[in-house]
């Protein structure tokens, strides 16, 4: 994510949210546990199962807001279940079938518990049908702004992180838990409706038009999205891949948003380079007009873009090449639990310096000079709390720690953990210690006390 201005975040406690379990019943089957356990998104996620794919079906209609859906989740019990939690914020559950039988459900909140005919046994495979709808709302969230789905003035966008999923459709949504996804999204003719990955062509029937898109490399869920309006689209290829990018027809057609979007494939393979190849099967961008969205955001194949990026008139590819470069570190490669967001924006920050240098721009030096002067060294990098989530301490400290690195190590070693690492841990989740770990065993050196004084030290370490 990129914010065009910096967070002055209050304070905020974090409760740990109790888990779900209590006392087994007959033969080992308990409840599914009610969220992931993660302190910086309390209620979120979920436990005692995994999603491989989602298959959404949705119909949304600007006309009255209305959105209604089925949800087909396939989904492995990596424990014995006697019911299970889905995320599901708002909307109205008509019916949950499980294996194909009806399935009791209820709701708790932003949860779906659903209690299927017969315990799943740990390990098995099953598959979670889910018809719902009604007026999909974000979610209200004062410290990190909302997230969600959004209505806007021809259509609507759902986008946000932490969390967004869940307002429009039954989610296990906490980013441990990627999975693919196959997306179908029905909306009145002439509009485009936008979502993450290949596109899958589209059909028209009775005034509807339906859009499909398939992703098939691991998702993370907030890395999901749906923009419905009257977007110009343009569908290219770059590298062999789908290229889809799309413009709010709003904004002008060779105005800086449509400028900078059209350099997608060339940030990118500047961004290939030095990072190794390009994980995904489809490329993209999408720049929304409406002034909610105060950010960017990395959404998987195709990042969102608000519109206060290009306000000054001029392109912007600096948040080009911040979102591009989130498709390796954080889309690819995600954390685990969401203290470790360093491991996302001080890559994504470090990227945007180097593109900014290689096209014309500041020198890395030069930003490197001026972010340590501004750096409050009493705020950590990791587990920065919920509050500092979006903060200096995660972009700029973050990305201060990686060129830190890279003048330890020589640009050599450098590019080369980084290309190791994002191969070794590509689709998967990680941690700040894996990180470490990986960079001293590629380095062949000690690097702990080196990324602790940079990325958690409380003093200003020196400069490199
Ligand atoms: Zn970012």
């Amino acid at each position: 994510m990129t914010h065009r201005r910096v967070w002055v975040a209050g304070v905020l406690a974090v409760a740990l949210a109790a888990g779900g379990c209590t006392g087994a019943d007959d033969g080992g089957f308990r409840p599914g546990a009610a969220d992931a356990g993660d302190p910086y998104v309390p209620g979120a996620g979920n436990g005692g199962y995994d999603v491989g794919h989602y298959a959404l079906d949705v119909r949304y209609d600007p006309a009255d807001d209305r959105l209604t859906g089925t949800a087909t989740l396939t989904v492995t019990a990596t424990r014995a279940l006697s019911a299970f939690q889905l995320d599901l914020a708002g909307l109205t559950v008509d019916r949950v079938a499980v294996d194909g039988a009806p399935a009791r459900h209820r709701r708790d909140g932003a949860e779906l518990i659903v209690t299927p005919a017969h315990g799943l046994p740990a390990g098995k495979r099953f598959t979670v049908e889910v018809a719902y709808g009604g007026v999909p709302r974000p979610l209200p969230d004062p410290v990190l702004g909302d997230g969600g789905f959004h209505h806007t003035p021809d259509g609507a966008i759902a986008l946000g992180q932490p969390q967004s999923a869940s307002t429009w459709f039954p989610v296990n949504d906490h980013p441990s838990d990627k999975a693919t996804y196959d997306v179908a999204v029905t909306v009145p003719d002439g509009l485009a409706a936008l979502a993450n990955g290949v596109p899958k062509g589209r059909t028209t029937a009775g005034g509807w038009t339906t859009w499909r898109w398939s992703e098939r490399s691991p998702m993370a869920s907030y890395l999901t999205t749906l923009v419905i309006g009257d977007y110009r689209v343009t569908t290219g290829t770059h590298g062999g891949k789908p290229l889809v990018t799309a413009v709010a027809a709003t904004l002008p057609a060779d105005g800086p948003a449509a400028a900078s979007v059209a350099r997608t494939g060339e940030v990118v393979d500047f961004l290939a380079a030095r990072f190794g190849p390009y994980p995904f099967d489809a490329y993209g961008g999408v720049a929304v007009a409406d002034d909610r969205i105060r950010y960017a955001l990395e959404t998987q194949t195709r990042p969102v873009y608000g519109p206060g990026f290009f306000r000054s008139g001029r392109p912007n590819t600096e948040v080009v090449a911040h979102e591009l470069a989130h498709q390796w570190f954080g889309d690819s490669v995600s954390v685990a639990r969401w203290s470790d967001i360093w491991l996302n924006e001080g890559f994504a920050t470090y990227a945007e310096w180097l593109w900014a240098e290689h096209d014309g721009g500041r020198t890395v030096a030069r930003t490197v000079a001026d972010r340590y002067a501004a750096t409050d060294w009493s705020k950590p990098s990791v587990d920065p709390g919920r509050a500092g989530m979006f903060g200096d301490a995660v972009y700029q400290r973050g990305a201060l720690a990686v060129h830190a690195l890279r003048r330890a190590v020589g640009d050599e070693t450098f590019y080369r953990v980084l290309r190791g690492w994002l191969a070794e841990r590509r689709d998967g989740n990680v941690t700040t210690a894996d990180f470490i770990g990986y960079a001293e065993r590629a380095a062949g050196r000690p690097l702990r006390a080196l990324l602790d004084a940079w990325l958690v030290g409380g003093t200003p370490p020196g400069l490199p």
